[in-house]
């Protein structure tokens, strides 16, 4: 439960944060880009079984994979994809935590 709460928290409510701090003149639009980074877990759609809490996303699934992660981190460099890749590579870090507290 506190799992599930701190999950949704962060890639909600953490994602204006960052929005606001970083992109503060248009954090509105950031904020959204932002939670639609969360379409990335669309990839979960293509594992099998679909949804497993005991499953680690990260270097799971297509989207989820390092190798994924790092074109992210490329994406950075690029002013027009630089909030894009923001929200993705926090979605991997929620992603992570998930994954850290699941080994609790
Ligand atoms: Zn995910």
């Amino acid at each position: 439960m506190l799992q599930t709460i701190v999950h949704y928290s962060l890639h909600f409510v953490f994602p204006g944060v960052l929005a606001y701090t970083f992109f503060r003149d248009q954090w509105k639009k950031a904020w959204l880009i932002m939670i639609a980074t969360m379409l990335v877990d669309l990839d979960h759609l293509l594992a099998d079984p679909i949804f497993d809490p005991t499953r680690c996303s990260v270097g799971y699934h297509v989207l989820h994979s390092y190798f994924a992660i790092a074109c992210y981190i490329i994406l950075l460099a690029f002013r027009k994809w630089r909030i894009i890749a923001v929200g993705l590579l926090f979605h991997m870090l929620t992603d992570s935590i998930d994954c850290w507290m699941m080994n609790l």
